[in-house]
């Protein structure tokens, strides 16, 4: 019996990779349903090779686009919001969450709620309302399986073991294109500079966080929850050569840590395969005698202000991290469109966490609340971006 998976944000990087693997274990498994943002046609063209049952996209104006290019597919389709949350609660074995941004809360737990296996990349779930993504997985009995590289090395070093006997879980972070760079000449960077990765291969919005080290800031809310560990046995270490993702220490000295090549396709197989381990067609082994040394140095929170906002942020917690992560997603897409300079990035996050610190305390209790406060805070935010200069 083929088991049937889901993905949301089937268009995207993560989406793509699963894609990959799924045509590639085709007999295993079976397509559900496939969502998307905007890009009626992408989501159409793999929809119709992945023989899909279903295809939604979340932009309800590229419905009737949507709907032309499946034409005589025998592919339902939809859009809207009320499409993508019936994609995301249609029956499935394993569900894909990997729609960037807030905008993944409502549907990854619309198939939280049911119960559903997930597999987590949408890792902004955790950060925005993370107490209510931990408390409802239990409730539904819903299990979350960590596509994020690092959350899946931590997982799969810890096996068996007691999160109560580790003395530091440690996430590395490759460092991103400014890892060498000055202050000066990083706060003159493009979005281009910023976009581009020295080692992984992803969406725009998770690259510019990689630049700036705020992934490695979200990363660590995320480990919170889901290893439901305390801020303080929790560390990032900078290892550019990405190949070393997640170190556990343990109370007696010893340390297992999660080893692979960069490429997604490796912790999102961890997920799909339930304990099997599957084979990756076309993946790179990992040689480390041609790859020589390993290397590693601290991360430098002076230049790389938003990991210290997230540290900040995690040790407050309650909504800190809800806001955080609001006024980064603004500000980000202000960077991308060149409206304000790298650095800009974390002042405009810095200045909304300390505006907003009276207004939420407490964790949000529910995903309605907490997109309540991720829409005040990107309002606020983008009222507290910089006019923009005409060209
Ligand atoms: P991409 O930007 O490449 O893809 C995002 C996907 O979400 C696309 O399919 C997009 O559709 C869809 N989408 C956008 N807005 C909406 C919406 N409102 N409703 C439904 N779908 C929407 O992102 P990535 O694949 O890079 O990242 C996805 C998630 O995985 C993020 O949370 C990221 O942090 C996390 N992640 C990614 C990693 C990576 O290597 N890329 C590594 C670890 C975690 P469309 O194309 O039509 O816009
Ligand atoms: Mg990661």
């Amino acid at each position: 019996m083929s088991l049937t998976v889901t993905v949301l944000g089937a268009t995207g990087s993560i989406g793509r990779s699963t894609a990959d693997l799924l045509a590639q274990h085709d007999g295993r498994f079976r397509v559900g349903a496939l969502v998307g943002g905007r890009d009626a046609e992408a989501l159409a063209k793999l929809a119709r090779e992945m023989r899909a049952e279903f295809a939604a996209l979340a932009d309800e104006s590229a419905g009737p686009a949507l709907r032309e290019a499946l034409a005589g597919s025998g592919i339902a389709c939809g859009a809207g919001e009320s499409a993508v949350l019936e994609a995301a609660a249609r029956e499935a074995d394993i569900v894909v969450a990997a729609v960037s941004g807030a905008a993944g809360l409502k549907p990854t737990h619309a198939a939280l709620r049911l119960g559903r296996t997930i597999a987590l990349a949408n890792k902004e779930s955790l950060v925005c309302a993370g107490h209510a993504f931990m408390r409802d997985a239990a409730r539904y009995e819903a299990r979350l399986l960590p596509v994020d590289s690092e959350h899946n090395a931590l997982a799969q070093a810890l096996g068996d073991g007691r999160v109560s006997d580790v003395a530091k879980m440690t996430i590395t972070a490759s460092g991103g294109p400014f890892r060498t760079w000055t202050r000066e000449r990083i706060q003159a960077a493009s979005p281009s500079e910023a976009a581009a990765h020295p080692t992984w291969s992803m969406g725009m919005k998770i690259n510019i966080d990689s630049a700036s080290l705020m992934n490695k800031g979200l990363e660590l809310i995320e480990a919170h929850h889901l290893f439901a560990i305390e801020p303080e046995r929790l560390d990032v270490i900078v290892h550019p050569q990405s190949i070393v993702h997640g170190l556990i220490a343990w109370r007696d000295g010893a340390v297992t840590a999660g080893l692979a090549m960069p490429d997604m396709r490796v912790p999102i197989a961890h997920c799909l395969g339930l304990g099997d381990r599957l084979t990756i067609e076309r993946g790179r082994t990992l040689d480390l005698a041609a790859a020589g040394s390993l290397t590693f140095e601290p991360a430098d929170e002076a230049r790389f202000p938003c990991l210290r906002i997230a540290r900040a942020a995690l040790s407050e917690g309650g909504a800190a991290p809800t806001v955080m992560n609001a006024a980064n997603e603004i500000a980000v897409a202000a960077f991308i469109r060149g409206e304000i300079a790298f650095y800009g990035i974390a002042d405009v996050v810095e200045r909304a966490c300390e505006h907003f610190a009276a207004a939420y305390r407490s964790a949000p209790a529910d995903v309605d609340e907490a997109l309540a406060i991720d829409a005040h805070v990107r309002a606020w935010s983008t009222e507290a971006l910089p006019p923009v200069r005409a060209a």
